[in-house]
């Protein structure tokens, strides 16, 4: 085996760099971001790539091209972690194309492209709230007003980073879609799957269609409070039982369209007590999918529901979306490239969507994208401990996005300039 083991090894080292060890807690600009970083970019070199963090702490490696003048592709994932997560999460998608870029020198070979591998230094957002740091800074989606955002001990992010090392009013440098920096004409993120898909399938990869977008609503049900031992059944004017029939569609509609999924995550009742009628409720609705369309007529289908449930049961109903992100599309040339990467290692071609986001799904602006999923054990846990990859797996999502690497053709430059409202 060439590269699974050492994969599982150097992961396994890397969640030594922890804030609440035993368990992995590695959050933006922690001393432990420093030491997951400092052996991130000795790997990095040692397999024979410049590397070095950028102003905001991300971990940037690059392995240039044979030719002058070459374009760049961009590869990589997060270093950072949610509270109590998983070891591979982020970290296997640095970890397997340096791994790529160690071989290549090896071999004594350079790509017609300049390779570039970053260590995004947040994605998950757990420090300041903002999720997807790193990637925004790249991709011309950071919001200054953002460098204000505290943590829970009062630091602001601008702090942070400047006592990181870095410089917090250079973000206009980082966005990468000027020629400035040379042309990026891909970018592409391996990522465990952070679900049970490949797993149930029996197969170790596959090729991300698109990563999901989101729509969140508020929903407030009103209804009349009245006294539950002596408002006949028949007149209630109850919330709650209004509300339960509105969370049960959204199930149902959601199950019954593969491309949906749909979650009532948060509710509140009140008055909230055993002998009163309920008058007034709230709950949340997230609805995901890989295709704006979908998620968009879902949306409409759904509120359209739940005023008929409200008009039948004589309470009423605001149903407003507040969030909406778009879907982030992988580029077909280059899924057919990872579907090809994949055939090669003899294993049968899967596309699916990702349900999560993904750094990758900020870059439309820049460059086309794809994702390559690798199976996650233990029924597809992840943002959990008990998240696994095997070395076999490691070694073959290596070695796919080798071949991929080595047969990279770009594809005609097309930037997605898809509005997105409230990143929340
Ligand atoms: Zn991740």
């Amino acid at each position: 085996m060439k590269f699974g083991h050492e994969i599982l090894k150097q992961a396994d080292l890397l969640a030594t760099f922890t804030e609440d060890a035993p368990r992995v807690t590695r959050t933006y600009l922690s001393k432990e971001h420093k030491l997951a970083g400092d052996y991130l970019i000795g790997l990095m070199r040692d397999a024979g790539m410049t590397a070095d963090y950028d102003a905001f702490g991300n971990i940037v490696g690059r392995y240039d091209a044979g030719v002058p003048f070459a374009p760049i592709v961009m590869t990589g994932s997060h270093q950072d972690s949610v509270r109590n997560a998983g070891k591979y999460d982020g970290l296997f998608g640095i970890l397997s194309p340096i791994a790529c870029v160690k071989e290549l020198n090896r071999q004594g070979k350079r790509l017609p492209y300049t390779l570039e591998i970053v260590g995004f230094g947040d994605e998950e957002g757990v420090r300041f709230g903002v999720t997807l740091i790193g990637s925004k800074a790249m991709s011309g989606n950071f919001d200054p007003v953002w460098l204000e955002k505290k943590d829970a001990t009062g630091v602001t992010m601008r702090e942070a980073i400047n006592a990181f090392g870095g410089n917090a009013d250079a973000w206009r440098e980082l966005d990468r879609r000027g020629e400035h920096h040379g042309e990026v004409v891909a970018f592409v993120e391996s990522h465990i799957e952070q679900g049970p898909t490949l797993l149930n399938e029996n197969l170790a990869l596959g090729v991300v269609t698109a990563i999901a977008g989101a729509t969140r609503m508020t929903v407030k049900v009103t209804g009349l409070a009245g006294h539950a031992g002596t408002v006949p059944m028949d007149v209630r004017q109850d919330a709650l039982t209004a509300a339960s029939e509105m969370i049960l569609f959204v199930e149902r509609f959601c199950r019954e369209n593969e491309d949906l999924v749909g979650t009532v995550g948060r509710l509140s009742c009140l008055p909230g007590a055993i002998n009163v009628i309920p008058q007034d409720v709230e709950f949340s609705v997230d609805v995901r999918s890989g295709r704006n369309e979908i998620r968009r007529s879902a949306i409409e289908l759904i509120r359209k529901e739940f005023a008929e449930i409200a008009a039948r049961r004589n309470v009423r109903v605001e149903a407003n979306p507040y969030f909406e992100l778009s879907a982030a599309p992988c580029d077909e040339g280059l899924q057919k490239q990872f579907a090809e990467a994949i055939a090669a290692q003899g294993i049968q071609v899967r596309h699916l969507p990702s349900g999560a986001g993904h750094d990758a799904m900020e870059f439309p602006k820049v460059c086309p994208i794809a994702m390559l999923f690798v199976r996650c054990g233990n029924g597809g846990i992840s943002h959990h401990p008990s998240e696994t990859m095997t070395a076999d797996d490691a070694e073959v999502a290596t070695r796919a996005l080798l071949h991929f690497f080595e047969n990279f053709q770009p594809n005609e430059f097309k930037p997605e300039r898809a509005q997105r409202v409230d990143r929340g």
